[in-house]
């Protein structure tokens, strides 16, 4: 029988030189992916483990207001986390959402980028925040904006001796509204057939500033920057929202699958966009 080596590093430094040595071993964190799919795969030649690893666990606000989540971090801490609940509450929400108790006890946000799944949940909310992602080797440290991350169905540009160290999220604009919706086949335990997350602001009553992300419309998760461009120095109400439907018929050609067919997940992407887009004009509008 095959065995597999186990090794646990106790620091970041040890995580990135296991990486360098052992670019096949599989870097495993909370598993919940990795696990799942373990018995379709060849048995691997050896496991990395970050869950818990202190340098990549935790929620910070840095001096200039970025706020730092490290890749280990569960969603369980995302919810709990008064800074995330004040400041990324599309994030709360979206994680509020992921698996159940269990799943967010033990799924972190490093691992939903790993696996770059189209229906990983948080991934639209990354796009709407503008998050950054820091990525380390035992080489280099390079930081890519979340938008490049993906390129294409469970690709990303991660190379082979590098780890997903942080997530960074640049400082909430004053009035930045955040949103987050997913639409799967329950309410609870589901995978999604649509995700929207969306950030906006509006400034003397029209749209200043406005990102859009959406999951489980194309083969990764994406921006809806056509649909971006075609509402921004409109009042939001009604006729921001029918420009945000027609922008995105021409955006977006989700798929037919097993989960839900192209015409409904268009149909309910325009409605979600356009509600949120409706909502801007209400003083509270929020998640
Ligand atoms: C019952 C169940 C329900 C679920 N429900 C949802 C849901 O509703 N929404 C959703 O989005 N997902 C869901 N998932 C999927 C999963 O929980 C999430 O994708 C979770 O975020 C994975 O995190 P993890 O720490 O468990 O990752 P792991 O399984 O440990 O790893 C996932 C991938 O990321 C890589 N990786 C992990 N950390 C790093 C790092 N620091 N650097 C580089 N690569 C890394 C691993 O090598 C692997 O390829 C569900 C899973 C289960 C079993």
């Amino acid at each position: 029988m095959t065995e597999t080596e186990y090794i646990r590093p106790q620091s970041l430094e040890q995580a990135l030189s296991a990486r360098a040595e052992h670019p096949d071993f599989t870097v495993l964190c909370g598993g919940t992916d990795v696990l799942v799919a373990a018995n379709k795969q060849p048995v691997p030649a050896g496991m990395i483990d970050l869950f818990g690893l202190g340098p990549l666990c935790g929620i910070d606000r840095h001096s200039d207001g970025t706020i730092a989540i490290g890749a280990a971090t569960t969603y369980a801490d995302i919810i709990n986390s008064d800074l995330c609940r004040r400041e990324l509450p599309a994030l709360v929400a979206a994680s509020r959402e992921i698996g159940a108790l269990q799943i967010q006890a033990r799924g972190t946000i490093g691992g939903n980028i790993g696996t770059s799944s189209p229906v990983g949940d948080s991934l639209p909310v990354l796009l709407a925040v503008a998050a950054e992602l820091e990525l380390a080797s035992h080489k280099r440290r390079r930081t890519v904006p979340y938008s490049e991350f993906c390129t294409g169905y469970r690709q990303t540009l991660l190379d082979a001796d590098e780890l997903i160290v942080t997530v960074r999220i640049p400082p909430r604009s004053p009035g930045l509204m955040q949103f987050w919706r997913k639409v799967g086949p329950r309410r609870a335990q589901s995978i999604s057939k649509v995700m929207v997350a969306a950030a906006a602001r509006t400034e003397g009553g029209r749209i200043a500033e406005i990102r859009i992300g959406l999951g489980a419309v194309a083969d990764r998760p994406i921006r809806a920057y056509q649909t971006e461009a075609a509402v921004v120095g409109l009042a939001p109400g009604h006729l921001a929202s029918s420009a945000a439907r027609a922008a995105l018929a021409d955006e977006i050609t989700p798929i037919d699958d097993i989960r839900s067919t192209a015409r409904y997940r268009l149909r309910v992407a325009q409605n979600i966009v356009a509600h949120f887009v409706e909502r801007l004009s209400l003083p509270a509008a929020r998640v």
